[in-house]
């Protein structure tokens, strides 16, 4: 495509380096910013700027958070006793849209995946084995994707935590199509969380 000016270039190419958006419709929406007021560019502009330099993620879960420690685990009414252990910040979204949860998160930053590379140090699985040894955690819900990758993440950590006092619990495979926690519709997820089984590895 040639564009009449390489400012608007460089911007539809800002715009199509983000996932799902492809040429046509970065265009349109540089566009749409030329027509509207230089405000409405600028307060877009700062807001990108400002995520970017001051998301964190939460000391105690990983959740993404404006401060320290995220919004859930400050919450003092969460059942502190109860933790969700799960992949991405998008499933703890996915799980607090069910309002059904009211225990804490746990986010991995991902599961094992030899092919990929990624082993258990990659993940936040060190500091899981500590929130445990504080003695607090009673149960862990492991809302893993049921994939081989997910299943060998439970597998891992269920091995690491076996001596000692916490109860580890699966969600209902419910979730199971497409193998994808985040797309499983909310009644499902909130059901399967409710219905959770304690877990069993292959071996007992
Ligand atoms: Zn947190």
């Amino acid at each position: 495509m040639n564009y009449p000016s390489k400012l608007i270039e460089a911007a539809v190419q800002g715009f199509a380096g983000l996932p799902g958006i492809g040429r046509k419709t970065a265009l349109r929406l540089v566009l749409h910013l030329v027509n509207r007021p230089l405000e409405v560019s600028e307060r877009f502009a700062e807001s990108i700027l400002q995520m970017r330099r001051n998301i964190r993620s939460c000391s105690v879960c990983g959740n993404l958070s404006d401060d320290g420690i995220c919004v859930i685990c400050a919450d003092a009414r969460r059942d502190r006793s109860l933790v969700c252990v799960v992949e991405s910040v998008r499933d703890v979204m996915a799980i607090e849209a069910t309002q059904q949860f009211r225990g804490l998160y746990h986010v991995l930053g991902g599961v094992i995946s030899p092919l990929e590379g990624v082993g258990p140090s990659d993940l936040r699985i060190e500091p899981l084995v500590q929130r445990v040894d504080e003695g607090e955690v009673q149960e862990l819900i492991m809302a893993i994707s049921p994939t081989i990758e997910g299943e060998t993440t439970i597998f891992y950590i269920s091995r690491l935590l076996q001596e000692k006092s916490v109860q580890i619990s699966a969600i209902a495979r419910g979730v199971a199509f497409g193998g994808e926690l985040e797309y499983a519709d909310e009644l499902t997820l909130g059901r399967s969380i409710a219905t959770r089984a304690p877990y069993k590895t292959r071996e007992e």
